[in-house]
């Protein structure tokens, strides 16, 4: 398929690469170095050979959410939005951005989502989950209601939030300890990224923003396959829930969150992925260059689905959710 639009899609500067390194073996980390740092070159050669007309950049993990100090924090996404404004506009047919946010304090967050938006032309923000704030083992995630005026200017301004995967600390998560294997995206990631969005939808966010739009990868995080048993677990009991929303958790699910097929390129998932939150939420996206852009357009190419399905998940819907204008 051509035209299509990717939306998980990473680069990182000088200063963000060692946030990467960490995780990979030194056989690779010179080829995922190169595939970081580049923008314009080996990336635009992928996005041609494989289909892809435009891609919407975020920076690498956990970079902003990890650095403790707010005043650094905001320092650091303020210097690498301003780079990726840059970088687009030397090819704004091919590239968008999502606004890094320095969440360790919601003012300084909504104000530089604010600038990337109204200045900049992004198009939505992409958080690396929780953010450490003050120290490095402390931890804030979004569902507190210090957060609740951040959420209502994501609301206002109309554009989606990427909640994207980081590692727990480990000293937060023994059941890793001494299995680092299931770290990064083998488990820990998904099971992060799941809980941090179903606290934000029990703690009554989407009743307080209804019109929020949350994007999640990784084809949900595995949460389109263990939705019916969050909202149904011991029903004969007839207990009401004990959070705070208003509706069932797959309510939300259905009306406030968009998924991507990031990293998750396997046709059975998305066809559970679509018979749970439905064909016009689920987008195109590649996790560049942690996979290979080759391996998710092969797949999702030659996918069996009804072509008019992977031109809503390939383009369409990524039009729609982001407003874009795009020749063609
Ligand atoms: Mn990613």
């Amino acid at each position: 398929m051509q035209g299509k639009i990717a939306l998980e899609e990473h680069f990182a500067v000088e200063e963000t690469l060692a946030d990467s390194k960490g995780f990979f073996p030194d056989t690779v980390w010179g080829e995922l170095r190169a595939r970081l740092i580049d923008i314009q070159d080996r990336r635009l050669r992928e996005m041609d050979a494989n289909g892809v007309e435009l891609m919407i950049l975020s920076l690498n993990a956990p970079t902003v959410q990890a650095v403790a100090d707010p005043t650094a924090a905001r320092d650091l996404a303020r210097r690498t939005n301003d780079y990726l404004a840059a970088e687009i506009a030397k090819r704004p047919d091919r590239f968008r951005g999502f606004a890094a946010l320095p969440l360790q304090d919601p003012g300084h967050a909504a104000e530089e989502l604010r600038r990337c938006v109204r200045e900049l032309g992004f198009v939505g923000a992409l958080v690396n989950g929780f953010s450490q704030v003050g120290d490095a083992d402390t931890t804030t995630y979004y569902d507190e209601p210090a957060y609740r005026p951040f959420w209502r200017e994501v609301e206002a301004l109309g554009v989606p939030f990427y909640l994207h995967p980081r590692n727990p600390l480990l000293s937060h998560a023994r059941i890793f300890q001494g299995h680092e294997w299931l770290l990064g995206p083998t488990w820990a990631f998904g099971q992060e990224t799941a809980v941090h969005a179903l606290r934000l939808t029990g703690s009554g966010l989407f009743d307080d923003c209804p019109a929020l739009q949350i994007i999640l990868g990784h084809m949900g995080e595995g949460l389109p396959f263990s939705m019916w048993r969050v909202d149904n677990r011991n029903a004969w009991m007839n207990l009401p829930p004990s959070y705070k929303a208003k509706r069932q958790i797959g309510d939300y699910f259905r009306e406030n969150f968009h998924l991507t097929t990031s990293g998750n390129f396997r046709t059975s998932t998305l066809v559970d992925a679509i018979a749970e939150i439905g064909v016009d939420r689920i987008m195109f996206s590649t996790d560049w260059p942690f996979e290979n852009v080759d391996h998710a357009a092969r797949w999702f190419d030659s996918a069996d689905m009804a072509e008019q399905d992977r031109a809503r998940i390939g383009r369409e819907n990524a039009l729609r959710l982001f407003k874009l204008d795009l020749p063609g």
